[in-house]
């Protein structure tokens, strides 16, 4: 293994789709030795947005030198690995493959080496014009190398030759769409940027330190904040790119067609609940939802259990509003990822069989609520529902804490395709048969924007919901017609 060309390959890789749409974590920091190794505790507490690939580059004086891997952060660097990581400045990336085949091409950040300068980018989301601009810059004569839409941004910064760097990425990123949060590195300086409906995340934090000056973090949550001991500054703005060099910070907006538009899916499911998301605690909103749900349908039990680990939140809310008991009903294994985005069915069941285990002795003979954060293909609530009727449950009602999606993500969470949602065309009650529950009943839409409650957050209350309801916040430009309302 050697550094810049070094890459190792932790874990398997599979066959061949096309396609890249990432949910990842950034994280970066400027002025401050040591650099790559507060990164790596930094995307540590970000491991859970990915953990099929994780990068670092770093700066060493003039050198942006890389390394980066297949599998889980700790697998891919090692104590030895990180104390060769020396420089003052770094950015890091940890990968959601989305059960893309190639995905070892697509780990980040990418590193470029021009005449005179360097240039490291990473991103989180994905461009619905992608497919576009890779066809006009080929036309160009630009070479492509991996499917990222990190090399794209590249690209076009590189052929923009404008006065100054800083301008070319500001009018390089007005020509990119979708939902992005994007962290680049090269020699002067740190660059952070958030798409104009600030779909995906984005924080600005600082470590104040007397001795040796103050720095600057970016990272795709407030929880990798804490990790470095770094204060929470604010969120990185809609349209946004923030500046960071030897000087201090700076920042501009790309673009005057500026919108809040969080994804509520970071809210339902992807944030850790410690992370504050437009000043939003997510745990907090999960309970919400939860209480909510005890407003809108409420079902009396024995017990209320939770699908673990983002159902416990809303679990708590439901049983606290209820006045139900909230048991430990289901155990989960730490060892086996997320498996709503494993690539085959046969995969997705057995990696849930796996994950996850009843607690016979607090279920047997019980009326349950299990609590679940989302329904999408149904098929860890379908083994669920065998575990407590296996256990011994009397009646299992599920309560979901989103509304039921029906469209697809064109921003870069890998939800599937619609007809293969578990909602296609069924009602609550079809889906409740179908799954082998006795009731399920889902929050409103309402319902969750009320839970979440970004404050000051004008139309659409400052989310994005379209995958519930086909209200995308930006055109879908490549996928136009794609969007299919049923
Ligand atoms: Fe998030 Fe859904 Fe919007 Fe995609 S469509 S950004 S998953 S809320």
């Amino acid at each position: 293994m050697s550094f810049e060309s070094g890459m190792t390959h932790g874990r398997g890789l599979f066959g061949s789709e096309t396609g890249i749409t990432h949910e990842c974590g950034l994280f970066g920091i400027w002025g401050r030795s040591e650099a790559a190794r507060l990164v790596y505790y930094g995307l540590h507490s970000l491991q859970h947005r990915g953990q099929d690939a994780a990068g670092i580059v770093v700066k060493n004086g003039e050198t942006l030198s890389r390394y980066k891997g297949a599998g889980l952060l700790t697998d891919v660097f090692s104590e030895n690995v990180l104390s060769q990581m020396k420089g003052s400045a770094a950015i890091g990336h940890v990968l959601y493959s989305i059960g893309d085949p190639e995905y070892h091409n697509a780990i980040q950040p990418l590193l470029f080496h021009f005449e005179k300068s360097s240039l490291a980018v990473c991103q989180n989301g994905a461009y619905v014009n992608a497919k576009s601009l890779r066809k006009t810059l080929e036309n160009y004569g630009s070479i492509f190398q991996t499917k990222c839409n990190s090399e794209i941004l590249a690209h076009i910064i590189r052929r923009s030759r404008l006065v100054t760097f800083a301008e070319s990425v500001k009018r390089s990123l007005s020509q990119v769409h979708g939902g992005f949060a994007i962290l680049m590195m090269t020699q002067e300086g740190l660059f952070a940027a958030r798409d104009s409906r600030g779909l995906r995340p984005l924080v600005l934090g600082k470590i104040c330190d007397e001795k040796h000056g103050d720095s600057y973090v970016i990272s795709s949550e407030t929880c990798a904040l804490d990790t470095v001991s770094a204060k929470y500054l604010r969120d990185i703005e809609p349209g946004e790119v923030v500046f960071i060099n030897n000087d201090g910070i700076s920042s501009e907006y790309f673009t005057s067609d500026r919108e809040l538009r969080v994804c509520g899916m970071e809210y339902i499911y992807i944030a850790r609940p410690d992370s504050n998301l437009q000043g939003v605690n997510v745990h907090t909103s999960r309970k919400n939802a939860g209480r909510i749900i005890a407003q809108e349908s409420p079902t009396q039990a024995d017990i209320v259990i939770a699908s673990p680990d983002t159902g416990i939140s809303a679990a708590i809310g439901y049983a606290e509003a209820m006045r139900i008991p909230y048991e430990i009903g289901v155990i989960k294994s730490r060892y086996i990822g997320r498996t709503f985005i494993s690539p085959t069915q046969e995969l997705r069941e057995q990696g849930v069989k796996m994950k996850l285990s009843a607690v016979r002795s607090i279920i047997d003979g019980k009326s349950v609520i299990l609590v679940d954060d989302s329904i999408v293909r149904g098929t860890t609530m379908k083994h669920m529902a065998t575990l407590l009727r296996e256990a011994g449950a009397r009646e299992v009602h599920v309560k979901v804490a989103s509304p039921l999606f029906r469209h697809q993500c064109f921003y870069g969470i890998g939800l599937p395709a619609s007809h293969k949602l578990i909602s296609h065309k069924k009602t609550e009650a079809q889906i409740a048969k179908s799954l082998g529950m006795d009731s399920i009943s889902c929050i409103s839409e309402k319902g969750l924007a009320d839970a979440i409650g970004i404050p000051d957050s004008g139309k659409c209350r400052g989310l994005c919901l379209a995958c519930l309801n086909g209200d995308y916040p930006t055109h879908l430009q490549d996928f136009a017609g794609d969007n299919v309302r049923e």
